[in-house]
């Protein structure tokens, strides 16, 4: 009934030669299993790394060249734009524009989220597609129930699985699912010569999530959508995002001591970071983001708790605010 944890390094040859699992560095069993499954959800060739960040470091070290030039939605999640940078020192260099709109021409790799985090913007899928530039989607807040890039025309996928794809803050994982067995070989090879693999009991998580992940996403979209609706509403709160799908909302506050109030006044909803769990969180994302961000943003996550439960404790802390 449950996919075995196969926590083996190596495996013996058969006939004297590797078989389809020889060290766990380049593929092992319980992995491969996920891969599969996350694969056939995305549409595509999937590859897990040890974390998003990791599955986005081996997609611009495998795939560019030293000179050329990322195009990264404005807006996306923090930490890319953080990575990219750091790999500045190796010469690919990055630009920012705005994913709603066309890419800017001269790039060579186009580089959108959907939705974006924390601003939720879309990403116009066909001005991207229509950019000669190879294409990938971080689709983690989407997940692929909600957006699948490579069915929008985009070349990859790429996942932070540390969030709803597992779901339950306990795996860190990422993934990228290939349009083209070309590129999934260049990946694997990659990741084989560099070593950025999740163990197995980290993909026997991913896989326990992965069959929750449709009621989960249910569940928290409806109380997403409720809570959205109630904070549209109310006067201490000046901007509501949300894209109409999924579990990830932020709003506004009048300035960071009203986001530092709500954020440590709520109960029920923790203060902390990360997205996609079964339990909700709260967090002003200014302490990380710093001025790219209002510094009343509050970036909400909904889990799996009584709708009306949260609104209480967010109305809550928002009158104490
Ligand atoms: N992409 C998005 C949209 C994220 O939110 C995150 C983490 O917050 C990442 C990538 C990086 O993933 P990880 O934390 O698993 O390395």
């Amino acid at each position: 009934m449950t996919t075995p944890i196969d926590r083996s390094t190596t495996w013996p040859y058969e006939d004297g030669e590797p078989g389809v699992f020889a060290y766990a560095r380049f593929s092992s069993p319980t992995v491969a299993e996920a891969e599969r499954r996350l694969g056939e959800l995305d549409g595509g060739t999937a590859l897990l790394f040890a974390s998003g960040a990791a599955a986005s470091t081996a997609v611009v070290l495998a795939l560019l060249e030293p000179g050329q030039t990322v195009a990264l939605a404005e807006g996306a999640y923090y930490g890319t734009g953080a990575l990219l940078g750091e790999l500045g020192r190796w010469g690919v260099r990055h630009v920012e524009f705005d994913q709603t709109g066309a890419p800017p021409d001269g790039v060579d790799l186009v580089w959108l989220e959907a939705p974006s985090n924390p601003f939720l913007t879309m990403p116009d899928f066909e001005a991207a597609a229509a950019h000669p530039a190879r294409t990938i989607c971080d689709s983690t807040a989407a997940t692929p129930l909600n957006v699948k890039p490579l069915e929008l025309g985009c070349d990859l996928a790429l996942h932070s699985a540390t969030k709803y794809l597992s779901g339950h803050d306990d795996a860190l994982v990422g993934a990228v699912v290939c349009g083209d067995e070309a590129t999934a070989a260049r990946l694997l090879e990659f990741r084989r010569r560099t070593g950025p693999v999740p163990g197995p009991d980290t993909a026997w998580l991913l896989l326990r999530g992965l069959a929750t992940l449709e009621v989960r996403l249910a569940r928290q979209t409806a109380s997403a959508r409720d809570i959205v609706e109630r904070l549209r509403t109310h006067p201490r709160v000046d901007v509501v995002r949300y894209p109409g799908f999924g579990g990830l909302l932020s709003f506004d506050v009048a300035d960071a001591d009203a986001a530092r109030a709500v954020e440590t006044g709520t109960r029920l909803i923790a203060n902390m970071t990360s997205l996609g769990g079964v339990t909700s969180r709260i967090e002003a994302r200014a302490r990380w983001e710093g001025q790219r961000v209002p510094p009343g943003l509050l970036r909400l996550s909904i889990g799996l708790e009584d709708p009306d439960a949260l609104w209480a404790d967010l109305e809550r802390a928002l009158a104490a605010a």
